[in-house]
This record gives C-alpha cells, sequence and structure tokens, in this order.
C-alpha cells in the first residue's frame, strides 16, 4: 500500500522559495546563452530577477507565518515543531498532527483546515453517530 506523506507546511512554503531561486538563477543564466539574441536575453534576466524578488518575498511570508504557528512538541519523535492551522505535520517525522480535539484520531485530510470543509465533516460525523 502507496503511504502517503505529508510535509508540514513550513517545510513546503520554504521549499519551494528555495526553488524559486533556483528556478530565477537558472532563467539568469540561460540568459547567458541567449544574449546574441538581445530581447530574448533581457526576458530571461527580467524573469529570472522577479524569481529571486518573488523567492525573498516568500521567505519573509515564512517568518510572518513562523510567529503565528504554534510551537509545540511533537508526540511522535519529541523534538520541537511548529503548526500552522489546525492540521499539520512535524516537521521532522512528518506525523501528522492537529490542535483540534474534535479531530483527534481523524484521518490526516490538509482540506480539514478550511472551515467550510471542516463545518460539513463535523456535520456528517455527527450525523454518523446518530
Ligand atoms: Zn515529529
Amino acid at each position: 500500500m502507496a503511504q502517503l506523506v505529508y510535509k508540514s507546511k513550513i517545510n513546503k512554503i520554504r521549499s519551494f522559495a528555495l526553488f524559486l531561486i533556483f528556478a530565477g538563477f537558472g532563467f539568469m543564466y540561460g540568459g547567458i546563452f541567449t544574449r546574441n539574441t538581445e530581447w530574448l536575453m533581457a526576458t530571461f534576466f527580467v524573469i529570472g530577477i522577479l524569481c529571486v524578488i518573488f523567492s525573498t518575498v516568500v521567505y519573509f511570508w515564512i517568518g510572518m507565518l513562523s510567529t503565528k504557528a504554534v510551537p509545540i512538541i511533537c508526540p511522535n519523535c519529541e523534538k520541537p515543531t511548529k503548526m500552522l492551522g489546525r492540521v499539520d505535520a512535524c516537521m521532522h517525522c512528518k506525523q501528522p498532527l492537529t490542535l483540534d480535539k474534535d479531530l483527534e484520531g481523524e484521518e490526516f485530510d490538509e482540506k480539514l483546515n478550511s472551515g467550510k470543509y471542516r463545518r460539513e465533516f463535523n456535520k456528517k460525523r455527527r450525523s454518523e453517530k446518530k
């Protein structure tokens, strides 16, 4: 059976920002190869710079998110981790975690972070219990 691996949200955003930096440098590097075509080189450089700027913004955003994240000790690996939203995964062992007692023991689903989905989920669960 294929096992789903959940990534902690902060780690996910972080790897996205890192990817952007690499993409940005990739584009600028591509610009060097197209230096004979001026407009193409300019386009590559602009895209590259935009990627790097965007990644800086994303890094800044992670910083903001981290201050809002709830620091907890992971019950599985006992390392300190941070949680974003009600449902998140441990940064170290990827153990699914929840802050919501109602959701404890439920199947891990990132959709549970959305209020609308969670209300429907709880409603459905209550009607099943009856
Ligand atoms: Zn852990």
